[in-house]
């Protein structure tokens, strides 16, 4: 500040000694003053000088630019200008760490499972992200500031909004929902701030089938439980109450036996299907020979012809080369059984039953049933491997079928990495494949 004053008081006596010099004494005042008003101009100058750079500045110029250019200026507003420099620069800074960590906050939400909607006061979108726009058919740029409510129409979601009450969430379709493949979202909004909102929605759609599945297994397995048991209580009371014959007693009691069977099988195949689900998958340490897989296969196939078909069934095993299989015997083994029994309890009497191993060129082996039985019409195809999924119901119950076999065997072929191709056409016989994979077999070696 003594800089300034010494500089306007050197220009008022520069001037007035120039005055005083030119025109003696009556100079000395027109000096002063003089040499008063440069010292104004000069000061104007550098002031409109820093304001210009001012206004540059707060353009949307950033912190380098604003560097590179701080005006040249002696004194006072050097020194002004310098300071503005090092404040405005510290702000940029710190605005620009604030974006940087708004962008990364942004990119989390981004990343986030669910779909995350910020709403403002009003109920308008703020902000949205990939997930929400995919769940609701939002735009996230045409549609930031529109109401919600304009843009998810479901009846439940509005008067979720309108009670305001979001302790719970709401289950609504989601906008890719057709009637075919129907969505369902968990929408739950939380309060934040001042009337701000933050809507978190959730694809519910696999939880809700699993669930559904869950209620079913349930229900299929208390109904199939129930029934041999009602039967059998039913003979209990008749041999209670009813002066039987001996002939009728023991015909009773075999009744009795088969049901009790049915049940026992029923248990078995639920227990080995939860052995299944929940033990590791198989390791490459275990070598099972095909032949005797199949050989097992034939004495069982050949067993069941003879209960179920009087004339009993054309059986044609094809062992091919001998070979070995990694996995659980009991698991291959059950699959396998599974294929051949099916095919004989389907397959009328004097059917063919045609089975066979063979090593395919790329290393694979593959197991194949042939039946000349019924064959399944289309529709059922998909849903064959389903737990209790029947087409013919009646024949699954009457040849001791729990409706549990053919989702065994797609386990097990998953488990050992194994694909299941099923082939049918109704009225022309059916053809299971199982295809193992090339690591999981190898040719035994003769000698
Ligand atoms: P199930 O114990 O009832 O045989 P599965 O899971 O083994 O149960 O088979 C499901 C359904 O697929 C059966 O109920 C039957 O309708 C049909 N199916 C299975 N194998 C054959 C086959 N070889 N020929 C015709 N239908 C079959």
């Amino acid at each position: 500040m003594i800089n300034r004053w010494l500089v306007f008081a050197a220009c008022m006596f520069a001037g007035g000694g120039l005055g005083f010099w030119t025109y003696s004494k009556d100079g000395l005042v027109a000096g002063v003053v003089l040499g008063a008003l440069v010292w104004l101009m000069l000061d104007s100058f550098y002031v409109a000088r820093l304001l210009k750079w001012l206004r540059v500045e707060q353009s949307d110029e950033g912190p380098v630019a604003m560097a590179s250019r701080v005006p040249a200026m002696p004194g006072v507003w050097g020194e002004a200008a310098d300071r503005t420099r090092r404040l405005l620069k510290s702000r940029d800074q710190r605005l620009l760490e604030s974006q940087a960590r708004l962008d990364e906050f942004l990119a989390a939400m981004q990343a986030s499972p669910s779909g995350v909607v910020l709403l403002d006061a009003q109920g308008r979108i703020e902000w949205c992200n990939q997930i929400a726009t995919q769940h609701f058919g939002f735009d996230a740029q045409r549609d930031v500031m529109q109401h919600i409510a304009n843009l998810v129409r479901e009846p439940a979601f509005k008067a979720y909004m309108a009670l305001a009450d979001f302790s719970h969430d709401v289950v609504i379709p989601g906008s890719a929902s057709t009637p075919t493949r129907p969505v369902k979202l968990s929408v739950h909004v939380h309060s934040y701030g001042k009337d701000r909102k933050l809507l978190l929605s959730r694809d519910i759609t696999a939880v809700e089938l699993a669930e559904a599945m869950r209620r079913d297994f349930v229900a299929n397995v208390s109904h199939e439980i129930r029934t041999p048991l009602t039967v059998l209580s039913g003979f209990i009371e008749t041999l209670q109450t009813l002066p039987l014959t001996e002939p009728e007693r023991s015909r009773y009691l075999a009744m009795m036996a088969q049901q009790s069977q049915r049940m026992q099988t029923l248990v078995n195949d639920l227990l080995t299907l939860s052995r299944l689900e929940g033990s590791p998958f198989p390791g490459i340490n275990e070598w099972i020979t095909t032949g005797a897989l199949l050989a097992q296969c034939e004495q069982e196939a050949k067993a069941l012809s003879v209960l179920l078909a009087p004339q009993g069934h054309q059986l044609a095993f094809d062992l091919g080369p001998p070979c070995e299989i990694a996995g659980v015997q009991a698991e291959i083994y059950s699959a396998m059984s599974n294929l051949v029994t099916n095919a004989v309890r389907y397959t009328p009497d004097g059917g063919k039953v045609e089975v066979s191993w063979k090593l395919l060129d790329d290393g694979r082996g593959e197991f194949k049933v042939r039946d000349s039985g019924p064959g399944i019409a289309p529709e059922h195809l998909p849903r064959l491997t389903e737990r209790f999924y029947r087409v013919d119901r009646s024949r699954s119950r009457e040849t001791g079928g729990t409706g549990l076999g053919l989702a065994i065997v797609k386990h097990v072929t998953q488990r050992h990495s194994a694909e299941l191709h099923i082939e049918s056409r109704l009225g022309q016989g059916s053809c299971f494949v199982m295809t193992f994979p090339a690591a999981r077999v190898r040719r035994i070696q003769p000698g």
